[in-house]
């Protein structure tokens, strides 16, 4: 004879997943000239949304201090006066800024935050690019040796007028690292945060990995692939966010600190790593070195992986992601 289930598990086990459900809280935002959702849970409703609140006023703070379309942020004033004098700056943003030099030697200049010398001349909305002349002319300016950091005094010089730098290769993933911080202060042990093409992980998605979708570079509703994680970062650089075609090139915003025109070998790079400005920076390293250099750098460096599709859509991984297929799976947290 079986054991009668009292009513109650019976009743616990049908609401239970609605419950579960109920947990989780999420927001979007359109800050730092992206798309920002955050997802969290909590028990505890109030918890969950002061988290949230806290998280998007870090964002908002950082695009005060290093959007270079905010005349006020430290990063404007570094630009307009750096080559005339040293510019005291905060450490938070002198930190970032060596963190970008190191970057640039890692890379052998393949991520180079002065790349802004030729880069401000292009509007991708508008579809304009500076002439062959004008590249020429600033090309000698995209040199992270130009860049003086003194560590002593927190400040920084540029060496040569006409100088400048921008932070868009690195910042959004740094402003996903602080979120999380700010989340798992707040008592949160399972999030995700996204910052357009940077995204990271905390924790698991109560007993499972998140689903991470890549996204297919030249179809917008399809996934290339699916990855299951947790408690990491990913980033994802592509030529198909920012971008305009003009005689038959793609201009779009990764720019080759060699030639000052877009890197075109590639269609997107995605890269799995530890925090999000590790992988934010690496993705658009990679997409900057190509293939055969970019894989080369990834297996080379222990903390990350690379998904890399070329320019003829198909898919190369680094060695720790030798057994990824392409997807169809379409319901994921979130892609790239
Ligand atoms: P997003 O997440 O904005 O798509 P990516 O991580 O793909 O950004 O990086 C692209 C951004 O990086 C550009 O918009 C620009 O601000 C900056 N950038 C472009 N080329 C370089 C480069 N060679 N080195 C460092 N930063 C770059
Ligand atoms: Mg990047």
């Amino acid at each position: 004879m079986g054991r009668r289930i009292p009513l109650f598990v019976l009743l616990l086990a049908a609401v239970y997943p609605l419950a579960l459900q109920a947990e989780w809280h999420s927001r979007q935002a359109a800050i730092m000239g992206t798309k920002i959702a955050v997802q969290v849970w909590h028990e505890d409703e109030v918890i969950a949304q002061h988290a949230i609140d806290a998280v998007l006023g870090e964002f908002h703070r950082l695009d005060q201090a290093l959007s270079p379309y905010i005349e006020s942020s430290e990063l404007s004033q570094v630009n307009l006066r750096a080559a005339h004098q040293p510019v005291v700056i905060s450490p938070e943003f002198f930190d970032l800024l060596a963190d970008s030099l190191n970057y640039s030697k890692l890379t052998q200049g393949a991520f180079d935050i002065t790349f802004a010398s030729v880069g401000y001349q292009y509007d991708y909305r508008k579809g304009l690019k500076p002439s062959d002349e004008a590249v020429a002319r600033s090309l000698p300016l995209i040199n992270y040796r130009l860049l003086k950091l003194d560590p002593n005094k927190y400040s920084i010089s540029f060496e040569r007028e006409g100088v400048r730098i921008d932070l868009g290769g690195i910042a959004k993933g740094y402003a996903v690292d602080r979120a999380i911080e700010i989340l798992r202060q707040s008592g949160i042990e399972h999030g995700l945060v996204t910052a357009g093409g940077d995204s990271r992980l905390l924790g698991d998605h109560m007993g499972r990995p998140w689903h991470i979708g890549i996204q297919a570079p030249r179809n917008s509703k399809a996934m290339a692939a699916v990855l299951p994680l947790s408690d990491s970062a990913i980033s994802t650089s592509g030529d198909y966010e920012r971008y305009f075609e003009a005689d038959g090139v793609r201009y779009h915003h990764i720019i080759s600190p060699k030639t000052g025109r877009s890197a075109g070998e590639l269609q997107s790079v995605t890269i799995l790593g530890p925090n999000a400005t590790r992988t934010d920076a690496l993705s658009t390293s990679v997409f900057v070195l190509g293939l055969k250099e970019g894989i080369a750098l990834i297996d080379r460096l222990e903390d990350v992986e690379a998904v890399i599709i070329d320019n003829q859509g198909k898919m190369h991984t680094s060695k720790g992601l030798e057994h990824l297929q392409p997807s169809t799976v379409k319901d994921t947290a979130t892609s790239h």
